[in-house]
């Protein structure tokens, strides 16, 4: 595994394969409507470029689906150096012609080039779910990513918030605020965060993960599992500053995500505060 530092803003690559599912929280989902104009070449000269000026960035691979065509995603991880931290955002899919053993297999050939995989499993199924043995099969980090979507206050959520815990006690859980009502007011906030309170009444608190100026993150634990509790913006360029930049379907660079996003000015960089 990578030890380098990290050093400059998450390059994040939109890869050109669509999910299939329909998230109602999804901010991705109207990128993969129209595929005409979807260039892996690209994709790849862009990475290079970033490469260049960060090579030793995190490089993060979301979607759409990445593992939709597992062999491209081979070919995609090949073009992305060691130096860099590769993080995957999936829904972990097994095709019906295919099993868990040969997914996991395939996947774990790169167990020296995955930092971690983050495996969405939500509330309610809102994605194609495999069977959970797989986790038990990967040779690599991975953490469950569940959006909590639904209203904290509610007994239904705290139940079915209590049921995804349950479920994957002893993994890495990530749960994500719903990003479409965070704003800059509200997005450090804890005093009046229903997930934080609820959170905090089954979970131990351990502590604030570090802050940037577009998320933040809180650490807890419960019965062996240590749990996360991220909020994130919905777009990451705060003040000028660029906190993500964005690698398009198309292959062209971008400052921030979706609707926020615009064609990267090269000199926004200049403003970054590099580790
Ligand atoms: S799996 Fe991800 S990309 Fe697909 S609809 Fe759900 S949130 Fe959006």
């Amino acid at each position: 595994m990578n030890n380098y530092p990290k050093i400059g803003p998450t390059v994040t690559m939109f890869v050109p394969y669509d999910c299939n599912n329909a998230c109602p929280f999804c901010v991705n989902k109207q990128e993969y409507r129209d595929t005409s104009s979807f260039d892996l070449e690209r994709c790849y000269k862009s990475l290079d470029l970033m490469d260049r000026i960060f090579p030793y960035n995190d490089v993060v691979l979301t979607g759409g689906e990445p593992l939709a065509d597992i062999d491209c995603l081979g070919e995609i991880i090949d073009h992305i150096k060691p130096t860099h931290h590769l993080y995957i955002n999936t829904t972990l899919p097994v095709g019906e012609d295919q099993t868990i053993e040969e997914v996991a297999s395939k996947l774990n050939r790169y167990k020296d080039r995955i930092s971690c995989i983050n495996v969405s499993r939500h509330l309610e199924h809102y994605v194609k779910e495999c069977d959970d043995r797989i986790f038990d099969l990967l040779e690599f980090p991975h953490r469950i990513n569940c959006v909590v979507f639904e209203d904290a206050k509610l007994e239904d959520t705290q139940q079915k918030l209590i049921g995804v815990l349950d479920r994957f006690k002893g993994h890495e859980i990530q749960l994500r605020a719903n990003y479409s009502f965070l704003r800059l007011d509200n997005v450090f906030d804890k005093d009046n965060d229903n997930l934080f309170k609820f959170i905090s009444s089954i979970c131990e608190y351990k502590g604030d993960l570090e802050k940037e100026r577009f998320r933040t993150g809180f650490l807890f634990e419960r019965e062996g599992s240590k749990i996360t509790y991220h909020k994130t913006l919905p777009f990451a360029k705060v003040d000028g500053y660029v906190g993500d930049i964005i690698i398009r379907q198309t292959g062209r660079i971008y400052d921030d995500w979706n609707e926020y996003g615009e064609e990267l000015n090269i000199n926004d960089l200049a403003l970054i505060e590099y580790k």
